[in-house]
């Protein structure tokens, strides 16, 4: 049996990549930008009023005059005017171009507007105050956001503002949700005694949701024969399989014999962890399938079939198929999270242990308090947790104030 470390391992070499789209830049929050954004022009891309007030020719301020009559009115989105005479003054809005031949802007605060004259109630004005000048910020074509950046609400607004109206972002790949077990039944259904209801398929449709991923999902019945031909279309269709349930040792456990049968790779099977420990790993391509030619040719399928036990499966998805992912598209992720343990534990096994976790931010150290459930099957307590910490397989006491890895599913 393999460790969690080599787990990783594994599974990070065989991530792949998936192309690059174009798409509206309001659909692209959350996806991983492929082009480089430069400023389209300067920033500001003229010298730009910041302050609303009037706006004067300081060489006539430092004469002594301190009256100076309204010529006229400068707003914001007006092509620029022109100050006739270096007496006057004009009004001048935040937003709008500076006007020609004034340097110097007074905000409205400290100046008094009487019959049509401003009168300056400051004495410490400094030439060109108030004025944001032309690509102070950025210069044409400086670089604003580099490519392989995930976009956040800052970058949407850059990218409105340099006119991306479209976006190259990282293609998503095609993912493919697959439950088993005879014992699942839908949502909207009333369960029989002996039956539950299939809730793994959706908590993995929403972790993929969080990676803007639109995956499709199936049910199948613990048939071989069914098994083994809905997968083998599965393959031709999907990048990805993520499959929970029917990986352990149960008699209707097939799963990792059809993806034998069916020319998948098996890289691993079952990783010195808990929960999750009958994890199997596998892929296939890019050739062909049954001597069918798959797609382009360069095809390929990679299969993370996760135990049903929904924390195992959840667990599982954030260790291993999160990290594959982000590599896929281009993201030079490592996880740096880390809390505190907040009590002693202690867990015996020499496998990394899992161990679900509140977290609280006490004075900016993240501090994780165990949520003692019962085991993998305890799908009510993930709600009752904040993540895991990941305790390390070679040791069996972890202390209060150590500190550990930690897969963080929920912000405060
Ligand atoms: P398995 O890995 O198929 O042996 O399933 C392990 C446990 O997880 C069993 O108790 C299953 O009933 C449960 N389980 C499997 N798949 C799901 C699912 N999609 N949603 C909820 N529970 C599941
Ligand atoms: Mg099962």
């Amino acid at each position: 049996m393999i460790t969690v470390e080599k787990a990783l391992e594994i599974i990070l070499a065989e991530s792949q990549d998936f192309g690059v789209e174009k798409i509206p830049f309001m659909e692209s929050l959350g996806r991983v930008l492929k082009e480089h954004i430069g400023a389209d022009r300067d920033f500001p891309p003229f010298d730009r009023v910041s302050m609303d007030g009037i706006a004067i020719d300081y060489d006539t301020y430092k004469k002594g005059d301190i009256t100076f009559p309204i010529e006229s009115i400068q707003a914001a989105g007006a092509e620029q005017l022109s100050l006739k005479s270096q007496q006057n003054c004009i009004e001048v809005m935040t937003g709008a171009v500076v006007p020609k031949n004034v340097d110097t802007v007074i905000p409205y605060e400290l100046v008094e507007i009487k019959d049509g004259k401003a009168e300056l109630s400051t004495d410490t004005i400094k030439q060109g105050q108030n004025i944001h000048r032309k690509g102070l910020d950025r210069k044409q074509d400086d670089l604003l956001i580099k490519q392989n950046t995930i976009i956040s609400s800052a970058e949407i607004g850059v990218l409105a503002t340099v006119g991306k109206a479209t976006v190259k972002v990282a293609k998503q790949p095609k993912v493919m949700i697959v439950s088993t077990g005879d014992e699942l039944i839908e949502v909207d259904k009333i369960p029989l005694n002996h039956q539950i209801r299939r809730s793994n398929v959706y908590m993995l449709v929403a972790l993929l949701q969080e990676l803007k991923i639109q995956a499709d999902t199936a049910h199948i019945n613990d048939d071989k024969a069914i098994l083994k031909q809905k997968i083998e279309g599965y393959l031709l269709d999907y990048d990805v399989l993520l499959f929970s349930g029917a990986v352990s040792k149960g008699k209707f456990d097939f799963l990792p014999e059809i993806l034998e049968e069916l020319g998948v790779k098996k890289q691993f099977h079952k990783v010195k962890q808990r929960p999750g420990k009958p994890f199997w790993f596998g892929a296939i391509g890019p050739f062909r399938i049954n001597d069918m030619k798959i797609g382009n040719g360069n095809h390929k399928t990679t299969i993370f079939a996760f135990p049903g036990n929904p924390v195992s499966t959840f667990v599982g998805c954030l260790k291993y198929f999160y990290p594959w992912f982000r590599k896929s598209i281009g993201i030079q992720y490592v996880n740096e999270d880390h809390a505190i343990l907040s009590e002693d534990f202690t867990f015996q096994p020499a496998l990394t242990y899992f161990l679900q976790v509140r977290l609280q931010n006490e004075n900016g150290r993240i501090i994780g308090t165990p949520v003692k459930g019962k085991g993998s099957g305890d799908l009510a307590n993930l709600a009752d947790a904040d993540g895991f910490l990941e305790l390390p397989a070679d040791k069996t006491e972890f202390r209060k104030g150590e500190t550990f890895p930690l897969i963080r599913y929920r912000q405060y």
